[in-house]
């Protein structure tokens, strides 16, 4: 017995006051909010066209802080991005795009297209021609580069912003502590001009302002020692430092180009060595901090801080694995020949299982039908599974479509880990399951601590002290500073302009709609209910949150 159905929570704006339904409740508090802020804003509830925007910035940065969670955004513990997000806007509903990891969103943050479209839908993915027997890293230079030669230069299947910013004549800069840099501007020496800067993971493509780099800071740091107690985890400031000197102190000294990205490795960095609210976490968070300082304060030392639009954003949101689960060993006990690895060129029927933080992606050799069915048993009578998407419809499952991960070289299955409610040992909420153990932090499911994810802007375009409540998301990034640069995309994008942030906009901002999609299938006397919860807005779709239960 299965039941795929599709309900909109959303009640008319005019009826909303008069009368709350108990099945609207949960999104209640949220579209009332939105309603209050579009009053306050003087929005009426109409679709109309957005008036043409004039930008004045002629520049953008875009600083990542890897890994941040929005609610530890504070006057105290980051005084600098709170400061900037009272100055500017702060998108208190920003969504990470699923699998919720750091290339995926590096990806959409550069390309502002879909996984699907991208082609990168997990940090690590398995394809046969890359590499026969066990998946890869999709932000390694090896993958990269196999990749593009492959398939003519699309390994990813859409230009960068950086890309396009330096075909419209500009130099750009990327400076970034962790090899997902280089997503941004991998062909960079191919077509990038002489100008520009790339840097990686203390690594450059860029011979001659590496040199300099070098010669002024000394060599890139070492990553702070991981062979140590949870207690004395130390934050990885150093390299982040030195990543962020390499642009303010050395690279900018010649002038700021159009575009710079600052891509920091806190706090993922000691979350994942830890937990979210450690005193790691939070002292890599105030050194992303003082990095920000940095950014702002060379920008006001050289004259351009009016004339700049900063981004400061971050790939993820963070959870904590409230129960360490072993996939393969379940799996083995089912009868099911899994593995981390193939050893030699796998027969039909033997299942990959990669994975790829809070999020699994197994492949089925041969796509045998049979054992892809078998896998969604067991993951359907688990105590542990979140909502579970496949290549191809079945029983209680979504589609890989209905969440923007049906690439070409996409799994059979891919499923998050469910999510739970409840705090961390340090009083974070968000927890989750996971193969990893009990008390550390990891990232990639469909929860809402790992959806929801920091967008802070600022600059002479953008609202000022603006809390924007309307749905927004990572994809949006790239469409906006396009926009703002004047610069067209060479192809059409997944994401939209915020228009309601931007300071010259007066937007009468459409209503956002809440819409639950439940997928069942009844497990003898259980019943396996998933679902995913999406918000439309302005023509966009937001997936807010999944997860999953077996129920008498
Ligand atoms: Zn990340």
């Amino acid at each position: 017995m299965t039941a795929h159905k599709m309900s909109t929570r959303t009640k008319a704006w005019s009826r909303f006051t008069a009368r709350i339904s108990h099945e609207a409740a949960a999104a209640g508090s949220q579209i009332f909010l939105l309603l209050l802020a579009a009053l306050l804003l003087g929005c009426k509830p109409a679709i109309q066209k957005p008036a043409p925007a004039k930008a004045r910035a002629e520049h953008v940065v875009i600083c990542i802080w890897d890994g941040m969670r929005p609610d530890f955004v504070t006057a105290s513990g980051t005084p600098t991005l709170h400061a900037l997000a009272q100055s500017g806007t702060f998108f208190t509903n920003n969504h990470s795009q699923y699998i919720t990891t750091t290339e995926v969103n590096g990806t959409v943050l550069a390309t502002g297209v879909f996984p699907a479209r991208s082609g990168i839908i997990a940090n690590r993915e398995f394809r046969r021609e890359i590499n026969p027997l066990a998946s890869f890293a999709t932000e390694s230079v090896e993958a990269i580069r196999k990749g593009d030669e492959l398939t003519g230069g699309k390994y990813l299947g859409v230009s960068t912003i950086a890309e396009t910013v330096q075909k419209a004549g500009f130099s750009t800069a990327v400076s970034g502590t962790k090899p997902v840099a280089l997503l941004q501007d991998r062909f960079f020496g191919r077509s990038g001009t002489r100008d520009s800067l790339m840097l990686f993971a203390g690594k450059s493509q860029s011979p001659a302002a590496f040199a300099e780099i070098v010669e002024e800071l000394g060599p890139f740091p070492p990553l702070p020692s991981t062979d140590v107690t949870v207690e004395n985890v130390k934050p990885n400031s150093a390299q982040d430092t030195w990543t962020t000197r390499a642009l303010t102190e050395v690279f900018w000294k010649n002038g700021v180009p159009k575009l710079s990205i600052l891509w920091l490795n806190e706090p993922d960095f000691s979350q994942h060595m830890t937990a979210p609210g450690s005193a790691a976490a939070l002292a890599g968070i105030a050194n992303c901090d003082t990095s920000l300082a940095a950014v702002l304060s060379t920008l006001e030392t050289k004259g351009i801080r009016d004339k700049t639009d900063i981004f400061v954003v971050s790939d993820h949101g963070f959870s904590t694995v409230a129960k360490m689960i072993n996939l393969v060993a379940k799996f083995k006990a089912m009868g099911i020949p899994a593995g981390r690895e193939f050893k030699w060129a796998p027969a039909p029927g033997e299942v990959l299982v990669v994975n790829t933080g809070g999020s699994v992606c197994i492949y089925v050799a041969g796509h045998v039908s049979e054992m892809i069915q078998k896998v969604v048993d067991l993951l359907q009578s688990s105590d542990f599974a979140g909502p579970i998407f496949t290549k191809d419809p079945l029983p209680g499952t979504f589609s890989l479509k209905d969440a923007h991960l049906d690439s070409a070289n996409a799994p059979d299955v891919v499923f998050s880990f469910r999510a739970l409610p409840g705090p961390n040992q340090f009083g974070t909420p968000g927890l989750i399951y996971g193969e990893l153990e009990r008390g550390f932090g990891t990232h990639g499911t469909l929860g809402k601590a790992d959806v929801n994810n920091l967008l802070i802007a600022a600059g002479p375009d953008i609202r000022a002290g603006f809390r924007d409540l309307f749905p927004s998301g990572n994809i949006d990034v790239a469409p906006t500073v396009l926009h703002l640069l004047g610069i067209k995309a060479p192809e059409p994008l997944d994401g939209r302009v915020l228009m309601e942030a931007l300071a010259a906009v007066e937007w009468d901002a459409p209503k956002p709609q809440s819409k639950r999609m439940e997928a069942t299938r009844q497990i003898g006397a259980l019943t396996w209910r998933q679902f995913i919860q999406t918000t439309e807005f302005a023509g966009h779709s937001y997936l807010d949150e999944g997860n999953a239960s077996l129920e008498k």
